[in-house]
């Protein structure tokens, strides 16, 4: 068994598995330290008799739920025999998955290797660098899984965020977030949630939920918030893998311009799209209600849970709405948050805001004109 800190290199058992063990070993340990992450309630007056709810992935040591997803690509490549003492690990990712990523290499004592776009913000370079990873910048972005295949070619254990999110969480249980979450709400007047929201990047989570959901055998319904004509957007509605977005974001994590082989469309009861002037206005109020700042997609959720809680209301519907606070505002200081980087992109939040404010004292989100 490994029982050495953190720093000290895995121990081995020449001709077992013993690395392997060790490694799986010290993941169990890291989850073992780790909480749960917060389910944080809210009640507005304008929707009385439906209590809004949002869990706190921002809290994971990584600072986002692509902590969980880091962790499960983990235990993925070494339970299925593709991850061994020394191998490099390699993903394209531009975000927060590879800051999770480059985290559990660290821990395992593994090198990293981040595959991203040359124009990627040199914050984000530098916080891959500063956990040890590496980061090869591909000059055209639309290379950069041709260029993790290449790394994966030389040897390198890919983890493959996009391909592989949807069936690396298990559904079943485990602790997964829906697990997490339908636990926390024991107690909960409204306990089976009417409806949980989250968005799609790479489809792991609203996979993972809307599997979750059927198996336990709830009613709960699942939507899923993303920035206006994204490529999930069409995609749902035409049901079809060839779909791309309409419209470009600049929210993170989610609004991607493909159809992603973990998106799964029929799990998904609704789509709520959500302007990106919306987004990070709702991101505002979450920081005046929160007294905590959270990142764009974050904005998207609660933007979709008002639209959402608009109708329960108008239908006369009680019940309590369910979403993610995905990950920590701070990095988007210079960005979403900082009003000359919004104006400089056409972007005016001021009539989101008025918009939201008034729905939660008068229970309905009307779009500005
Ligand atoms: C990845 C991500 C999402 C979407 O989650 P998936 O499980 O990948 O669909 C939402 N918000 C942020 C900030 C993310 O990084």
């Amino acid at each position: 068994m490994d029982t050495m800190s953190n720093d000290s290199p895995i121990r081995t058992d020449p001709g077992k598995r013993g690395w392997v063990h060790a490694a799986l070993a010290r993941l169990e340990q890291e989850s073992a330290r780790s909480a749960d992450t917060h389910l944080l309630r809210l009640d507005f007056p304008g929707f009385p008799g439906i209590a809004f709810y949002f869990k706190d992935e921002a809290s994971h040591p990584t600072g986002s739920l692509k902590h969980r997803l880091a962790r499960s690509l983990y235990l993925y490549a070494l339970c299925n025999g593709r991850l061994d003492e020394g191998q490099t690990v390699v993903d394209a990712s531009s975000g927060s998955t590879a800051i999770s990523e480059a985290w559990f290499a660290r821990l395992l004592g593994l090198p990293f290797i981040a595959v991203m776009p040359a124009c990627t913000a040199p914050q984000k370079i530098h916080a891959v660098q500063a956990l040890g990873g590496q980061c090869d910048l591909v000059e055209d972005p639309a290379q950069v899984h041709a260029r993790a295949a290449r790394h994966a070619a030389e040897g390198a254990c890919h983890l493959d965020q996009f391909g592989l999110a949807e069936r690396a969480t298990d559904w079943r249980g485990n602790n997964n977030i829906a697990e997490s979450i339908i636990g926390q709400m024991c107690r909960e007047a409204q306990h089976e949630p009417t409806w949980i929201v989250c968005g799609a990047g790479t489809g792991g989570t609203s996979a993972t939920i809307g599997r979750y959901l059927r198996y336990r055998r709830l009613d709960t319904r699942l939507c899923v918030a993303e920035p206006t004509g994204s490529g999930y957007v069409h995609g749902w509605r035409s049901r079809s893998r060839e779909a791309v977005a309409s419209q470009p974001t600049v929210i993170e994590g989610i609004g991607r311009p493909r159809v992603e082989p973990g998106f799964l469309f029929a799990v998904v009861d609704a789509v709520v799209e959500v302007d990106d002037a919306a987004s990070i206005a709702a991101a505002t109020q979450l920081e005046t209600l929160l007294d905590s700042r959270y990142g764009g997609s974050s904005g998207t959720n609660f933007a979709a849970c008002l639209t959402l809680a608009t109708r329960m209301r108008a239908a006369g519907e009680r019940g309590s709405i369910v979403s993610l606070l995905c990950d920590r505002g701070k990095r988007y200081s210079d960005t979403l948050f900082d009003a000359t980087w919004r104006r400089d992109h056409g972007l005016d939040i001021a009539p989101w805001q008025t918009a939201i404010a008034t729905a939660l004292e008068r229970g309905e989100l009307v779009a500005p004109d």
